[in-house]
């Protein structure tokens, strides 16, 4: 089979056994949601809300906020929107929140951490989510970024709570959250891979160095086995808890169609990506059957090298030839 073969995306993702693997987009602000709901997006799997308040030098107002939120949400009418609270620092710096200082910027006081250096901003920002949420029609989660530990999980699911927020989340995007993923996925209820900061983080490796690249990627074996145990780290403990959590990714890596098929063999639910990308990876989802794509999840954990893992994988994905 050729690209061409391919068939159109219809806005379902999908194996070809009928797994379904909601797909979502990635988005910045209204505008990007309007593009990838008219896209086919089944949702939004990361609002990034730094972006709607980049520059910056003041806090942004809850009626300002709650305009920009509402502005994605109403893109979306009944579906799921996954927003991320401010994940200020590192590479999105925002002066009214972070020191431009910091000799670690990727190691410091950013995401969540900066709710300990500026107390309140966060409530404030969960309060415009939650009102945003009451005034439109989506199905409205919300996730922190750079969360290491169960105990930050639980403040944060407790300060979601007190905002009205029923659906508290994490992003993983270190090996501390992906290794602790069964404690954390105990205080809130879903979880979103960042495989671009958790290959960075695993990698020891800057994501925003050229030189790096070869490290900053997430076909290596390490960060697989990573999203491989966070999956784990979702599933029942034992027989009293309920059902698996949700797993997603919201990395550039679901937007690569032969890894996104690997990380659903992994066991990932759902796949976020930049909204040109969807097509892409509906496509390649529905040439394989859920255990076609675990058969390709194994290969890949098992290779010695990302080039290693990258060339098993495409070598068994004709319609990538
Ligand atoms: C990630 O780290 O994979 C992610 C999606 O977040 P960011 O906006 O930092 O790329």
């Amino acid at each position: 089979a050729t690209r061409a073969t391919l068939e159109p995306f219809d806005g379902t993702g999908t194996t070809a056994d009928g797994h379904r693997v909601p797909l979502l987009a990635n988005v910045g602000g209204g505008e990007e949601a309007a593009v990838a709901a008219a896209a086919g997006a089944e949702g939004v799997g990361l609002l990034r809300t730094e972006f709607c308040f980049l520059n910056r030098t003041e806090e942004p107002a809850v009626e300002e906020q709650v305009a920009a939120y509402k502005a994605v949400f109403e893109a979306f009418p009944g579906k799921k929107v996954v927003v991320r609270t401010l994940d200020a620092g590192a590479d999105k710096p925002l002066p009214f929140l972070t020191d431009a200082t910091e000799p670690n910027p990727a190691l410091g006081v950013r995401g969540y951490r900066t709710d300990w250096t500026s107390p309140g901003v966060l409530e404030r920002q969960l309060r415009a989510i939650a009102r945003a949420g009451a005034e439109s029609g989506a199905v409205v989660w919300v996730m922190a970024p750079m969360i290491a530990t169960a105990e930050e999980a639980g403040r944060f699911a407790e300060l979601c709570a007190a905002a009205g927020l029923k659906t508290p989340g994490v992003m993983v995007g270190g090996p501390s959250a992906s290794l602790a993923a069964g404690s954390i996925l105990k205080r809130v209820e879903f979880a979103s891979l960042g495989t671009n900061d958790l290959t960075q983080y695993t990698m020891a490796a800057d994501r925003q160095l050229g030189p790096l690249a070869g490290l900053n990627d997430p076909w290596q074996p390490a960060v697989l086995r990573l999203v491989q145990a966070t999956v784990q780290g979702a599933r029942p403990q034992d027989a009293a808890e309920a059902g698996a959590k949700s797993v997603g990714v919201c990395g550039e890596s679901a937007a690569d169609p032969a890894l996104a098929v690997v990380l659903v063999g992994l066991g990932v639910s759902t796949l976020s990506m930049t909204a040109r990308a969807l097509p892409g990876v509906a496509a390649v989802l529905r040439s394989v059957s859920l255990d076609q794509a675990r058969e390709l999840a194994g290969r890949a954990l098992s290779a010695a090298s990302s080039a290693e893992a990258r060339a098993a994988v495409r070598a068994k994905l004709p319609v990538l030839d």
